[in-house]
């Protein structure tokens, strides 16, 4: 009997509890990034510093990744299988939709390197683009 979501979590060394599985079930099923309120509007009697904690813990193991999109709250993606504990390899660009305000992760498009001046030490780097998500963009179209 195959449990997709425990062979997830196992997959990136993270031990499988009821709320960690609760939790990634919740970002497999959503298409946009997510933040601590999103995730806790799903689960109507979770904890919110467990919810926290579960989010970290999948984001330390490479499993999820962060996105500021500028909108004030930290949104959590699921990364590509390729990610590792400590080492993201989701160098993408992500969407921020300025009508709906979901972000999206852009997986097949790459952040392009740049080069910085001097003795700039780069530890991290977010591409976050705006405009209108391909929903909101057809919506826009439409006549009044
Ligand atoms: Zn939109
Ligand atoms: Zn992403």
């Amino acid at each position: 009997m195959a449990h997709p979501l425990e062979d997830t979590l196992i997959a990136r060394q993270i031990t499988p509890t009821p709320m960690r599985l609760l939790v990634l079930d919740v970002l497999q099923q959503e298409p946009t990034a997510l933040s601590l309120a999103d995730v806790e509007l799903h689960l109507k009697h979770a904890d919110r510093i467990t919810v926290h904690r579960t989010l970290k813990t999948f984001t330390d193991k490479g499993l999820v990744h962060r996105i500021e999109d500028g909108s004030g709250a930290v949104k959590f993606a699921l990364c590509a299988p390729d990610c590792t504990p400590g080492q993201h390899q989701d160098l993408h660009v992500h969407f921020f939709c300025l009508r709906c305000r979901e972000a999206s992760c852009l997986p097949t498009t790459a952040v392009p390197t740049i080069a910085l001046p001097g003795a700039y030490q780069v530890q991290e780097t977010s591409l976050v683009m705006k405009g209108l998500c391909p929903r909101c963009a057809s919506d826009a179209a439409l006549p009044a």
